[in-house]
């Protein structure tokens, strides 16, 4: 049973907003893109590990792209299963060519046939997770929950390949369309013990858990000022769309909208800040009408600030 869905991450619909909105010569335009690439990437893996996790049985409680708050930090998870056995963190990896975990030398490096690159350990990084998942339990009084993982490899194509002690890896690391057995197989050897609150572990975690966020600017060094301002042509994708009486024009293609300006508000909103104001509407939006930016901004579903005449989103 699914108990919390996955939607489109907040971070990766930043990243879709923010490339159309850089110059082509922006000097970290690469950085940007291979961000956007990465996070794409990670969100399909995660869409094709919801496929085979959705056949669990129904008392198993799934809950996908989990984000918590302890007291001292925020952790992200991107499934949770939860039973009256245990709670399991799986976390899905996304890669191409060849991954190698090295036992011996405790080493995790990808080959996709070019290069080799060490990568920060999944392995090191999921036991992050459940220490930290232990922890937020603790916080609300679930104590003792046994927390097991898997590392889930999204990509049929490829190729494990273990240095060292391939049982210890074998125990975590497995293709998507293994991990649902390998629940279900580690829950039957722990029945028998007391069962645990999985219905209120499960609901204390759905309400609680928020939205994963970060400022994408920052992290890239872009100022507000880098962004280009204009409405996106829907059909040939060009920016600045001329406001005419009845909506926008596009000066290249020629094609009109009515419309066309909702997804520059929503850019907007999405990475500049949660509030808009007339004037700023007018430049981002690039017209030079008051009356039209009120009207826009109200149909929008914006609601008016007047003490600081700004329009915020409910
Ligand atoms: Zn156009």
């Amino acid at each position: 049973m699914i108990l919390k869905k996955r939607t489109k991450p907040r971070i990766l619909k930043k990243y879709e907003a923010l490339l159309p909105r850089l110059p082509p010569n922006f000097p970290r335009l690469a950085d940007v893109r291979h961000e956007y690439n990465k996070n794409k990437k990670g969100y399909e893996g995660e869409l094709d590990v919801d496929y085979h996790l959705k056949w669990l049985p129904h008392e198993y409680m799934i809950l996908q792209d989990v984000c918590l708050k302890t007291q001292e930090r925020t952790f992200q998870m991107d499934n949770l299963v939860i039973t009256q056995q245990a709670i399991t963190i799986v976390d899905v990896k996304n890669y191409n060519g060849r991954i190698i975990f090295d036992t011996i030398l405790d080493q995790f490096t990808r080959d996709d046939g070019a290069i080799e690159m060490g990568f920060s350990h999944p392995i090191a990084q999921v036991e992050l997770q459940r220490s930290n998942l232990q922890q937020w339990l603790l916080e609300r009084n679930f104590p003792n929950i046994p927390i097991h993982y898997f590392i889930a490899i999204s990509d049929p194509r490829t190729i494990l390949k273990v240095e060292g002690d391939k049982e210890k890896i074998a125990k975590i690391v497995a293709h998507a369309a293994t991990i649902s057995k390998k629940i279900i197989d580690r829950n039957k050897r722990l029945s028998g013990h007391t069962a645990l609150q999985d219905r209120k572990i499960g609901h204390a975690t759905r309400k609680e858990s928020t939205v994963f966020d970060k400022d994408i600017l920052e992290a890239h060094g872009i100022k507000e000022k880098h962004l280009l301002p204009g409405v996106q042509c829907p059909a040939c994708g060009v920016l600045g769309m001329r406001r005419v009486h009845t909506g926008w024009f596009c000066y290249k293609c020629q094609k009109k909208s009515r419309d066309a300006h909702t997804s520059a508000l929503a850019d907007y909103l999405l990475l500049v800040r949660p509030w808009i104001t007339n004037s700023e509407c007018m430049r981002f939006l690039k017209f030079n009408a008051k009356n039209v930016a009120t009207r826009l901004l109200r149909e929008y579903g914006l609601f008016y600030d007047k003490a600081r005449r700004r329009w915020v989103q409910k």
